[in-house]
């Protein structure tokens, strides 16, 4: 005989194991730790899912794997007893899982984890496609062992991801081709990044429009096209400063330019780097790669990463990243993240950074004369 529990409600952290069953308000479960001991379940009462259908369940499985907001959500129910485990791995319930409930945070990386969101790219998941593809590609692609399965694995979830119209993954795409990561910079290479970069651009993906606009300015992977790359960086601008509007209260959005700051004679939408809007939430998959490497980096491995926080892809072999050309400390992934990080961060530090060498250029001569 097979019992089950199913808890809708959210439990602490994932893997922490309490799951209360609500399925039976009259007798509530005695037992509020789950596990998939049979002997462990002997002699409870069975609870309302029991009597209902596989399909009923499924669909109420599918509903809470579409509504659910952390990994916590799907994991608990799988937990719960083996029927549920059955139905919670049906890809049906996985293929709606949402971003939230399938970002899974370093601390609880494990091989069941990696497993999980595998099943989920078998599902036809496409945000676990760019997830994986992000951690299959940067982070374990990275051993430095001449292995490069992760890498091509990588790669094809990626590519999955992007021919279903996943703007991120078509972008993150086009800064492989560009960097020549795990396959070395080449002519074919560049113009591949350079059409992808355009792909991402018309689904709207704002780090493509600017990466784009600064390529046609500059002439990097394509003709030089300078007045075609102003009205891309203005496009970028807009879109920023509307998404920015849209999904924050009026009281902390930006101001409009001229809208009555202080510097409204400054137009940022026609700045190279940016609107002056504050930096959006950090997508799981680069909070995933800030921190492994942060992981990593503590246990003495160096890993240059690139300095837009909200980016953190680390370089997968020497000098495979841009510098900034001032100060030759901060290195980019793209031209894209170079910009945002100057207007946001970099700007101020990359100033400080040349004072402080000149200083110490100009002690290391007075030394010199002493
Ligand atoms: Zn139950
Ligand atoms: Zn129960
Ligand atoms: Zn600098
Ligand atoms: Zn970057």
């Amino acid at each position: 005989m097979q019992r089950s529990h199913l808890s809708l409600i959210r439990v602490g952290g994932m893997g922490s194991g309490t799951a209360r069953c609500f399925c039976s308000e009259s007798k509530p479960c005695k037992r509020s730790r789950v596990q998939f001991d049979e002997a462990e379940y002997s002699g409870e009462k069975a609870c309302l899912f029991d009597c209902l259908p596989d399909d009923i369940v499924l669909s109420i499985l599918c509903y809470l794997s579409a509504s659910a907001d952390c990994p916590s959500d799907l994991v608990s129910v799988m937990k719960t007893c083996k029927r549920m485990n059955r139905l919670g791995k049906n890809p049906l319930v996985l293929e709606k899982a949402t971003l939230k409930s399938i970002s899974i945070r370093v601390e609880n990386w494990s091989p069941p984890a990696h497993k999980f969101l595998k099943r989920c790219v078998r599902a036809g998941n496409v945000e676990a496609c760019y997830l994986l593809g992000m951690i299959e590609c940067y982070c374990l692609g990275l051993r430095g062992d001449g292995c490069h399965t992760h890498t091509r694995k990588g790669l094809s979830y990626l590519l999955r991801a992007s021919r279903r119209g996943h703007a991120a993954a078509t972008y993150s795409l086009a800064v492989i081709f560009f960097n020549g990561t795990g396959m070395g910079k080449s002519q074919e290479n560049l113009s591949t990044g350079f059409s992808l970069c355009q792909r991402a651009t018309q689904l709207g993906y704002v780090d493509a429009m600017r990466e784009l606009g600064h390529c046609l300015q500059d002439g990097y992977g394509v003709a030089k096209d300078v007045p075609r790359g102003r009205r891309l960086l203005l496009d970028a601008n807009t879109r920023e400063l509307a998404v920015s509007r849209s999904s924050r209260p009026v009281a902390s959005a930006a101001a409009l330019p001229g809208e009555g700051s202080s510097r409204s004679e400054y137009c940022y939408l026609h700045s190279d780097f940016g609107c002056d809007v504050p930096a959006p939430e950090v997508h799981p998959a680069n909070r995933f790669m800030a921190e492994w490497f942060q992981t990593r980096q503590n246990l003495g491995e160096s890993v240059r990463l690139c300095a837009n926080a909200n980016c953190s892809r680390p370089e997968t072999r020497r000098f495979e990243f841009r510098v900034c050309s001032m100060c030759a400390l901060a290195c980019y992934c793209s031209r894209a993240c170079q910009a945002v990080h100057w207007k946001t961060v970099h700007s101020a530090a990359c100033t400080a950074a040349i004072a402080a060498r000149r200083v110490r250029i100009f002690n290391n001569a007075l030394a010199r004369f002493e």
